[in-house]
């Protein structure tokens, strides 16, 4: 097209457009046709609206920083306009949010729930029959992530003690990286992956140069610094699902048949006049009194 009055006049009118690549265009076309008019024209457009979110290519110790707002045709115009230093062309997007009550709720009334169902139980289940039951909620809790997976991926993050932790749940997969970054302290915020990020797996692996790696059967250490300037070590750690809620359901089995065992080795004491609690001989003893080993009544 010729570089005269039409395709200046195109360029105004493309500067009112709601498509944002022909308000592109405009900002190009104006640059061309340097007058006071198109200068405010294409100042106009360094406050364009328009903006993609994009990942963060680095490491960044803000959460907020994770995602990347960017402002395509701010940035074509500020190509032809001397900028002050108040115009940004990207911002933070933050993608993560709160997370919601409803699952400390949950848990919460469960734990309640159990504790008034048990109470009497729950005493003499003593420490090993609590970490069991704790063991076993949470074997419960990891399974409903793991299912979870199938649908979404997502990523957890908290800032605690000078070190950014993410948890990232995601294809049957959970991955624990830990970054000493001297994050700001924030409490846990979750973020969902996008379908994209679900296929790659971790979000962040690019912002890692891969260090260390040791791994066995389906589980992975690795450790090193990430890509960015500032080269913060991480640690991080992968696992298949199956690894977590098997560890976490392996205690509650050993401890029930740990229980089973003490079970039937107490009515058999019993059945051979010896007393339930620690084997004691009680042949000979009267029947009133307690066992006079370890106190235990009959
Ligand atoms: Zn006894």
């Amino acid at each position: 097209m010729p570089k005269d009055a039409r395709l200046e006049a195109l360029g105004r009118r493309w500067v009112e457009s709601e498509n944002s690549s022909l308000r592109m265009d405009a900002a190009m076309v104006l640059a061309q046709f340097p007058t006071a008019q198109n200068d405010a024209l294409l100042r106009k457009l360094l406050k364009d609206p328009y903006y993609v979110v994009t990942e963060a290519k680095e490491w960044s110790p803000a959460v907020a920083w994770r995602g990347m707002k960017e402002y395509p045709v701010r940035q074509v115009a500020a190509r032809y306009v001397s900028l002050g230093p108040q115009d940004h062309e990207i911002e933070a997007y933050m993608k993560y949010s709160p997370v919601g009550w409803g699952w400390w709720a949950t848990g919460a009334a469960l734990l309640v729930a159990v504790a008034l169902f048990r109470r009497g139980k729950l005493k003499r289940l003593g420490v090993g029959g609590r970490v069991a039951l704790l063991s076993a909620g949470l074997a419960v809790l990891a399974g409903i992530s793991w299912c979870g997976t199938q649908w979404e991926g997502r990523s957890y993050s908290l800032a605690v003690g000078g070190a950014d932790y993410e948890m990232v749940s995601n294809g049957g997969r959970v991955a624990i990286l830990r970054v000493a970054d001297h994050a700001p302290r924030h409490g846990l915020v979750v973020r969902r992956l996008e379908a994209s990020l679900s296929t790659s797996g971790l979000w962040f692996a690019s912002m890692l140069s891969p260090g260390d790696t040791a791994g066995l059967k389906g589980v992975s250490f690795s450790g090193g610094k990430t890509t960015d300037s500032a080269g913060y070590s991480y640690r991080l750690v992968e696992m298949h699902y199956l690894w977590v809620v098997g560890l976490l359901v392996g205690w509650p089995v050993v401890w029930r048949v740990g229980r089973g065992r003490s079970a039937v080795r107490a009515k058999r004491w019993a059945r051979e006049n010896r007393c339930a609690g620690c084997g004691y001989d009680l042949r000979g003893h009267a029947e009133e009194v307690g066992c006079p080993e370890c106190g235990r009544g009959r």
